[in-house]
């Protein structure tokens, strides 16, 4: 029997995890552009414009959902907790009801913050989001699920709503405003996404995970063309395939992220 050899590249491992790292990041910065063609399609509406959203914080989530034609119901959801459950953790804050496409519903839990509110909208926003581009789409049985195959979809969600919430060009004017007011250094980084966090209207904790999502994509964004050869291939595949009508809100992102000054980007 011939012993078949690994090829180098892939026997310790490293190679694979930085590619994998690369083809997800390209995903994050196709949910960053659904994202931003949600704020744009509601920003150049007439309703958008009658309520003066110019893109910056808060993001008027509930406004942007009932604009796409969702309908929000706030209800106690605890009578659906589904703790007991073996495949599930965690308490259910939000659910995407898509049994009717034509009048999709989200409950949300009545007994949280506006705050965290904010952040469900916004995720449920991201299921809403994947279902109309992909009707195929995996369903949620529930976002406190504990499977994999849902797991994966609640991730591509949250990284969705943080994408919604905190739109990079306002989220780093926002950072410009704080140093420029808190001119000592180091700068004081817990201060500083506090006050994100309270002009963003989203709970702290969000504001911290969502920070990595954003961090992802402008990492790949701006790594020299020679380190992000797997990005750019799966990005290229995305944009000639199925997200081909996202190339302009992907090419303003790149943009936007380009622009930043690289003290934001440690
Ligand atoms: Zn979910």
């Amino acid at each position: 029997m011939i012993e078949q050899k690994l090829p180098e590249e892939t026997s310790h491992g490293f190679t694979d995890v930085f590619c994998a790292y690369e083809e997800v990041c390209a995903l994050y910065l196709i949910l960053c552009a659904g994202a931003q063609e949600l704020r744009s399609k509601y920003m150049e509406s007439p309703e958008g414009r009658e309520n003066g959203y110019e893109g910056g914080l808060p993001v008027p989530v509930w406004k942007i959902a009932e604009y796409m034609g969702l309908t929000i119901q706030e209800r106690n959801l605890s009578i659906l907790d589904v703790a007991t459950s073996p495949v599930s953790i965690g308490m259910l804050m939000g659910k995407l009801d898509y049994g009717d496409p034509q009048k999709p519903i989200i409950h949300l839990e009545n007994g949280i913050s506006s705050s965290r509110k904010n952040y469900v909208v916004a995720h449920e926003l991201g299921h809403f989001w994947m279902k109309e581009l992909y009707k195929g789409a995996p369903e949620p049985e529930c976002c406190s699920d504990t499977r994999l195959s849902v797991r994966y979809i609640e991730m591509l969600s949250d990284a969705f709503s943080a994408f919604l919430l905190l739109p990079i060009g306002a989220l780093f004017q926002k950072e410009q405003e704080f140093i420029d007011l808190h001119p000592q250094r180091p700068v004081n980084l817990e201060e500083m996404l506090a006050d994100v966090a309270r002009d963003a209207n989203v709970p702290y904790y969000y504001v911290l995970t969502g920070y990595e999502y954003i961090k992802a994509i402008i990492c790949c964004v701006r790594a020299e063309p020679e380190d992000r050869k797997h990005f750019d291939a799966k990005l290229k595949a995305y944009l000639t395939g199925y997200f081909q009508n996202l190339r302009k809100q992907v090419d303003g992102i790149r943009e936007e992220i380009n622009r930043i000054d690289s003290i934001f980007f440690a």
